[in-house]
This record gives structure tokens, C-alpha cells and sequence, in this order.
């Protein structure tokens, strides 16, 4: 299985590396056309990038099934054999309004567990990469667990529009500080490191967190819903990836004034 997914990771990086020359210069292509929205003009480019992976799937791995942000249909048979899952581009806000702080989340699922997993931030070049039974890295560096980090040691990051004001500020006391960057998948890329305790999406899409399953459980982080249950990569739902020494405390605090909407 570790060759063959050898063999898989190879024609992906490859892939992320092309996309790595072609993705500024359709953001520049994008800064010519001014009828539409800038929002709308990102969505191109979500889906031109979903088509090229599209495309590397029919020619090289035809029996791969593609659950896409952008083209999602039958979930029916997600669990059977290959699966991959992709946010073209996460970040969309931060593309539009700051050129920064956006990226590519990419996973593989063999029947239903994960084998390979990618968060590439476009702006910085940066690529995490897991392979199921080889290791984490980052741009070709193994990555080690993040050292055990107490709650009140550790930066923490959630969207303080969707969480209560008291539990918002039970945490924030709790806590070193707070910082959130705002993309689901560099936010959690600051848990593997270890700059962030914890991350908290109380909504997350599928592909928002397809590829932090396998840095999870690679990197010995906490990776549930808010009842410590595991989440289901199809359906995805509320999520929190998290240093061990920060996630019970967290979700105690979470929970215990009811502080949060969906
Ligand atoms: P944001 O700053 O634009 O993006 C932050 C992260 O949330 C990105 O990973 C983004 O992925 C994702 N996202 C964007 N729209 C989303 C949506 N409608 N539902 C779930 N995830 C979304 O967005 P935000 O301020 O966090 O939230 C955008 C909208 O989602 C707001 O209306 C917000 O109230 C609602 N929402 C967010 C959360 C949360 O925990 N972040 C929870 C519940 C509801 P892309 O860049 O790929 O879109
Ligand atoms: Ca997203
Ligand atoms: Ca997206």
C-alpha cells in the first residue's frame, strides 16, 4: 500500500507544482476582467483548478472518485475505494480582500480512511504533506508532533462571529491570545506546527477539513465534533483539530454555557 501511495503522492506533487506557476497567473488574469464581482472571479478559478485536478484523475487514476467544492454529486459510493476530497481554494475572503493567506486543501480516502493528505498555501509556498504510514512534512521535511501545550500556553483561533460573547471571552481568559487567519485549512496547518493550540470551525464543509484527518492522527492531535465523537469526511459538520494538552478544557469551555450556532 506505502508504494503504491508512494507512487500516487508523486503525480500530485507534481500536479500542486504546476498549479504552484499557474494559479498567479490566473489570479493576475482575474485583476484584467472587471464585470463581474471579484467573488465570482475567484469561483473561476476554484473551478478551473477542480477541472485540472479532474483531468489528472481521468488520465492517471480513472477509478478515483472526486468530491469537489465545486462539483459535488453522488455521495453514495465515497466510501467504496478511492476517494479524493478538495477545497480548490480556501481563503476565498482573504484572496479577495488581502492577496494572502489562501490555500489548497486535498485528502485521499481509501474506503473511507484517510492515505494522503496536502494543505498547500499558495502565497508562502508552503506544503504540508502526509503519507499513511510514512510521515508528515513540510516542504519535504519531516514534521514531529507539536510538543503537549497547556490552554493557558497557547494561541488559540475560532470565528468570534458565530461563538457566544461569554464563551468567547471564557476562552479568550483561558487561553495565551487569540489569532484567526481566516482558512480552515492554514488555520489548522497552525495546530500541526504547534503555534496554535487549537482551531474551531463550528460549520466546517467536507472540504474544509478532508485533508486534516490524516495530519490528525499523524501528528497525535484531537480531531472531533464538540462531543468528542469522530467526524464523518462526507458529511463533515462542527470541528475542532487540537493540541491534546488544550482539547478537553476547550470543549469544556465550549460547551458548558451552550456557546455556539452552527
Ligand atoms: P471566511 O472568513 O470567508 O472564511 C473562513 C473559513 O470558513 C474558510 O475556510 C472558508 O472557506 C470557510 N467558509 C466560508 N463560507 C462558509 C460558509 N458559509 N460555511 C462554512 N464555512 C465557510 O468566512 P467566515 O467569516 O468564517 O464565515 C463565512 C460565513 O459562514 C459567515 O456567514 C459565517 O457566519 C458562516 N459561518 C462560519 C463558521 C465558522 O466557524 N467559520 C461557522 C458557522 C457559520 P472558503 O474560503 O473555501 O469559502
Ligand atoms: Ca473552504
Ligand atoms: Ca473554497
Amino acid at each position: 500500500m506505502t508504494e503504491q501511495l508512494k507512487q500516487i503522492d508523486q503525480h500530485v506533487v507534481q500536479w500542486l507544482m504546476q498549479m504552484k506557476q499557474e494559479v498567479p497567473k490566473m489570479l493576475a488574469d482575474m485583476d484584467l476582467q472587471t464585470k463581474t464581482s471579484r467573488f465570482d472571479l475567484v469561483t473561476n478559478v476554484d473551478k478551473s483548478i477542480e477541472q485540472s485536478f479532474e483531468q489528472l484523475l481521468t488520465a492517471q487514476f480513472p477509478e478515483h472518485q472526486l468530491y469537489g467544492e465545486e462539483a459535488h454529486h453522488d455521495t453514495e459510493k465515497l466510501r467504496e475505494g478511492y476517494t479524493w476530497v478538495l477545497d480548490p481554494i480556501d481563503g476565498t475572503a482573504n484572496l479577495v480582500k488581502q492577496q494572502d493567506d489562501f490555500c489548497i486543501i486535498l485528502a485521499l480516502f481509501y474506503n473511507g480512511e484517510p492515505v494522503l493528505s496536502y494543505i498547500y498555501d499558495y502565497p508562502r509556498q508552503k506544503l504540508f504533506q502526509a503519507i499513511k504510514g510514512e510521515g508528515v512534512y513540510l516542504n519535504g521535511t519531516l514534521l514531529s508532533p507539536p510538543p503537549i501545550m497547556a490552554l493557558k500556553d497557547s494561541m488559540i483561533s475560532f470565528n468570534n462571529k458565530v461563538l457566544n460573547d461569554e464563551t468567547m471571552h471564557d476562552l479568550l481568559d483561558a487561553s495565551f491570545g487569540y489569532r484567526l487567519i481566516g482558512a480552515c485549512g492554514l488555520d489548522s496547518a497552525k495546530v500541526f506546527t504547534g503555534q496554535f493550540g487549537m482551531h474551531i470551525h463550528t460549520n466546517a464543509k467536507p472540504w474544509d477539513i478532508g485533508a486534516q484527518f490524516l495530519f490528525a492522527e499523524m501528528l497525535g492531535l484531537k480531531m472531533t465534533n464538540f462531543h468528542q465523537e469522530p467526524i464523518d469526511f462526507i458529511h463533515g459538520g462542527p470541528f475542532i483539530i487540537s493540541n491534546p494538552g488544550c482539547y478537553e478544557q476547550t470543549l469544556e469551555i465550549l460547551l458548558q454555557k451552550g456557546g455556539y450556532e452552527k
